[in-house]
């Protein structure tokens, strides 16, 4: 006990000096951090089409005496930043993209923006906040750039695209980033990001070890009957029957199978179809649906089960139905030694009363690829006005973020990569619990 109190006090007593001597290049970078921000804000582009934004961003990291890589993965922009001693390297990410939503507020930096969506024109809108985290990590970048004197190792800047999804037919975010070679050369050894959060106060920092974001898996069931006349069920299959008792059955693998002590997991059905008119029995449905899971056992333990039950429900009532799973987005796990490492870095910035431990959601975030391949720290800023009690959440028109809690953004991400490059600590991925 005597032990870890004196371990935590030599580990924050780096920090703080390490944080003191740059509290002059915090507060010069708050007012520009705050402008970038507003004009990313007030100039979105979708995923995949993060042009002027990708063009922004490398001629900052430029102007920092920054090596750049542009065009990775489509938009997306990569800096690498060596200290003056040798050691590891760090990544830290940012995504860039913007939504199909049409913003709904008063601010002078409202976005106007309209573009082409599937076919249909759009109003354009950071409505995640993945604005803010541009300006965030081009604020680390400029902090890093005139402390190399205290880097040992290697900072690489990620700028992502289409964290959001890349439009039918196009490869696109952290899956591509990683195919196209980004955790390599020079291999990175741990990589951490964050997401602004509308419903945390300014101020504060939400984290959880281990599965903190859902893996979201699209699923499809095609259920097969025979046709008939809708007078006389007796000679055909009906696949809309099948298709109901199998819905209910699903939910029954959450509420009946799964433990839910350990870990949340959902199955939600959004899409079914089947059927041209009131009295023709169809010849067969499609049932599409999203699952979500925290723990890869059980989510293995789900998929078996789903696939099982669907198609003994439809031989129960003589038809036939195929269940496809597709792998989606992994489990946001964030690797529990690293983050005990992390911890006292983040008190130290942010105050011990403003980190807090929080509950997994069943969101999904890319950023669970990096952390497939490398030890990785994902954690929720506040963006949330302290005292109101109104807060809109993300992907609504009403959305809004309040950027006086972008500095601690800066300063935590800063701190995080001197701290875990000064430590002759190194979480691998193979300790960590399967996930
Ligand atoms: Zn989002
Ligand atoms: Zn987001």
């Amino acid at each position: 006990m005597k032990k870890l109190g004196v371990l935590i006090v030599l580990c924050c007593g780096m920090t703080a000096f390490a944080q003191k001597s740059m509290e002059k290049d915090f507060s010069a970078i708050e007012d520009k951090v705050i402008e970038w921000r507003r004009y990313f804000h007030e100039h979105p582009e979708l995923s995949n089409r993060e042009f002027e934004t990708a063009e922004k961003i490398a001629d900052h990291l430029k102007s920092l005496g920054i090596e750049v890589q542009t065009g990775v993965a489509h938009t997306g922009v990569v800096g690498v930043l060596k200290g003056n001693k040798p050691g590891k390297v760090v990544a830290l990410r940012a995504d860039m993209d913007a939504l199909p939503v049409t913003e709904r507020n008063d601010l002078p930096f409202k976005s106007n923006v309209t573009s082409e969506y599937l076919g249909s024109e759009v109003g354009v809108m950071h409505a995640c906040g993945h604005d803010t985290h541009i300006a965030i990590l081009m604020g680390v970048a400029e902090v890093l750039s005139k402390n190399k004197d205290k880097i040992k190792g290697t900072v690489k800047f990620i700028f992502q695209p289409a964290e959001e999804g890349a439009p039918p037919g196009e490869e696109g975010g952290a899956a591509l980033m990683i195919k196209e070679g980004v955790l390599q050369n020079p291999d990175v050894d741990a990589i951490f990001g964050l997401h602004i959060n509308s419903q945390t106060p300014v101020g504060m920092i939400r984290y959880k070890s281990g599965g903190t974001m859902a893996a979201a898996q699209r699923f499809v069931i095609n259920v097969k009957g025979k046709q008939s006349h809708g007078s006389q069920p007796w000679s055909g299959v009906d696949p809309i029957l099948i298709s109901a008792k199998i819905i209910d059955g699903l939910q029954t693998i959450i509420s009946r199978e799964m433990n839910l002590t350990n870990e949340a997991a959902v199955i939600t059905v959004g899409k079914i179809t089947s059927g041209v008119r009131n009295n023709i029995i169809p010849e067969s449905a499609e049932i599409v649906g999203t699952i979500r899971t925290l723990d890869y056992d059980m989510q293995e333990q789900l998929n078996r089960r789903m696939k099982e039950m669907v198609s003994s429900i439809a031989e129960a009532y003589r038809g036939e139905a195929t269940t496809e799973i597709a792998s989606g987005t992994a489990i946001t796990y964030n690797n529990p030694e690293l983050v005990s490492q992390m911890i006292p870095t983040m008190e130290a910035v942010a105050g011990k009363e403003n980190v807090v431990v929080a509950k997994a959601v069943t969101g999904a975030e890319d950023f669970s690829f990096y952390q497939e391949k490398v030890p990785g720290f994902f954690f929720f800023l506040g963006g949330m006005t302290p005292g109101t009690t109104e807060s809109y959440p993300h992907h609504t028109p009403d959305f809004r973020i309040d950027d006086s809690g972008l500095l601690l953004g800066v300063k935590t991400l800063t701190a995080m990569s001197l701290d875990y490059l000064n430590s002759d600590k190194t979480p691998r991925l193979e300790n960590q619990p399967k996930g």
